[in-house]
């Protein structure tokens, strides 16, 4: 039997291994570890991929959504804007700057923001909203960009899964008042550890976000106001470096096996796959698929050797840790909905042809089970 992982960074590795050994080895000859010349030079080629004029390295894709929040003046008693379908790290960050996030409902197609339900949303306390660009697609830009505008709202895009996606022609990363990434190993541009950036066209806000990685300073040893140590380490970003130049090739790849996917299991009957929103060019960080009795589905392609992971089990608004906040079971229908039938399936540059057959066999084997198929999928009504 053969055994098909979610993911193997080694084959990454292996094809890039010269130029990544050499890169880690520059570093330390130099011995510059924090904020030295291989942060500056990834900083300005990000600005550059992503069309704007700044980027700000910090540790980690949670810290970007952090410090873009509190540059964007996020504090105590205000209210953020967050789709309820995500990584816990988009709410549990306005959480921690004192602010309160209320979840939106999500587009059962594309699984990000749903725009027909914010404006019930607003308040005197909104702040800011946060669009995530969920498995590597666009949440719908132009409509939320518009709707922050009339609230007079911050529009910050997590775009931690969609580096290199495109919107309307332009780069997702470019759009709202801050993009932030994370380089987290598993991502699209992935770091050797933690790693994150804030990508702005303000340079005012540029240059608060590097003071507040630095505890608020931008004059050693004098702090301006309340800060933070989060910075992107200088092996991390000379790693990355390397990897840049690769990234749109591999995000092409990424599509050249999701259309392989889509070939291979589109006769699969009830199983949903994924659609790329027309105008909208996906990265495929997952590849992410709905089916009826998903954790059945799940074990028994375990037991077929093929690993596949759920994005997301549980909501964010029926999180333990948001439970004060009173959401109940059935408001975020759609959510919830897609909690308990996502499945995503092994998705990454270096996986083999052969191994998507392999994975679609596995599946319909699976689903031509009876007991599989008895449960009817709503989400395919609306
Ligand atoms: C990965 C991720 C983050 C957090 O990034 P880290 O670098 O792991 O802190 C935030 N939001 C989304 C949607 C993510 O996928």
């Amino acid at each position: 039997m053969q055994k098909i992982q979610m993911l193997n960074l080694e084959r990454q590795y292996a094809s890039l291994r010269e130029e990544i050994d050499r890169a880690i080895e520059n570093v330390l000859e130099k011995q510059h570890f924090i904020l030295g010349p291989e942060v500056a030079a990834l900083e300005s080629e990000v600005a550059n991929y992503c069309q704007v004029g700044h980027a700000v390295g910090v540790a980690s894709g949670t810290d970007a959504l952090l410090l873009a929040m509190k540059a964007a003046g996020v504090g105590p008693g205000d209210e953020v804007i967050v789709p309820a379908f995500t990584f816990v790290a988009t709410a549990d960050t306005v959480s921690l700057l004192g602010a309160t996030p209320v979840f939106a409902d999500i587009d059962p197609v594309t699984y990000t923001m749903d725009v027909k339900g914010l404006e019930a949303l607003v308040g005197p306390a909104t702040k800011a909203i946060i669009a995530v660009h969920l498995y590597g697609q666009a949440a719908d830009i132009f409509a939320i960009a518009k709707f922050a505008r009339a609230h007079n709202l911050a529009f910050i895009g997590d775009t931690a899964q969609a580096l290199g996606a495109k919107y309307a022609g332009d780069a997702v990363c470019s759009f709202g008042d801050f993009g932030c990434l994370s380089f987290f190993p598993s991502k699209n541009l992935g770091a050797y550890g933690d790693g994150g950036m804030i990508v702005t066209k303000s340079a005012e806000q540029a240059a608060y976000l590097r003071m507040a990685r630095a505890h608020g300073s931008a004059k050693k040893y004098k702090s301006e106001f309340l800060g933070w140590n989060s910075r992107l380490d200088e092996i991390q970003a000379a790693i990355l470096r390397v990897k840049l130049p690769h990234l749109n090739r591999w995000n092409e790849q990424r599509r050249e096996r999701a259309a392989l996917y889509h070939q291979v299991l589109r006769d699969i009957d009830e199983v949903i796959l994924p659609e790329t929103v027309e105008g909208r060019t996906h990265v495929f960080h997952q590849y992410t698929i709905r089916v009826p009795n998903r954790d059945a589905v799940q074990n028994e392609l375990r037991q077929l050797g093929v690993e596949t992971a759920v994005h997301y089990p549980i909501p964010l608004h029926l999180q333990p840790m948001y439970e004060h906040l009173g959401y109940k079971k059935g408001r975020l229908p759609e959510a919830e909905r897609a909690a308990g039938e996502v499945l995503s399936l092994p998705i990454y540059p270096h996986l083999l042809p052969e191994e998507i057959h392999y994975v679609g066999e596995a599946l319909k084997q699976v689903m031509a089970k009876p007991e599989m198929r008895t449960k009817v999928i709503l989400a395919q009504v609306s």
